[in-house]
Order: structure tokens, then C-alpha cells, then sequence
């Protein structure tokens, strides 16, 4: 079983799981980033192309979906 010391520890030092359990603490944050960041239909992401042109899922979808994650298995985090 895995210590969930170590698995705090292992947040803290990826940036991506750090930005998931910081977005999983926003309200509505995971739900804002999905509904931005979609697959448009060249396949590229809508919110990202504003910036630069990468294809869709981008890094924050993942971030996102990652937070949801996390967010279902422990309840809202940080507002419990
Ligand atoms: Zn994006």
C-alpha cells in the first residue's frame, strides 16, 4: 500500500501534479480549462491556439483531467 507521505512528496517536486492538485482547489477550475482548451476541428486546441498552435489534448487538458482525478477520489480538495 502505498504511503501517502511519499505521494504528497512526489506532488510537491512534478510541476504537472502540483498544477493539478493547485487546479483541483479552484472551483470550477477544471470545468473552466475543459470548456477553453477544446479539441477544435483541425485538431488543435481552441484555447492554446490563441497563443501558439498545439495539437488538442494540450498540457492543461491533461492538468485538468488530472485534477479531476484527484478531486474524485478525495471530495472537494482543500474545502473539506
Ligand atoms: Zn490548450
Amino acid at each position: 500500500m502505498a504511503d501517502p507521505r511519499r505521494e504528497d512528496l512526489s506532488a510537491e517536486s512534478d510541476p504537472v501534479e502540483a498544477a493539478a492538485w493547485f487546479l483541483a482547489a479552484q472551483p470550477g477550475a477544471v470545468e473552466r480549462t475543459l470548456g477553453v482548451h477544446a479539441r477544435r476541428e483541425d485538431g488543435r486546441c481552441a484555447g492554446c491556439g490563441q497563443l501558439r498552435q498545439v495539437w488538442w489534448p494540450c498540457v492543461l487538458v491533461n492538468i485538468a483531467l488530472r485534477a479531476r482525478l484527484l478531486r474524485g477520489r478525495s471530495g472537494p480538495v482543500g474545502f473539506d
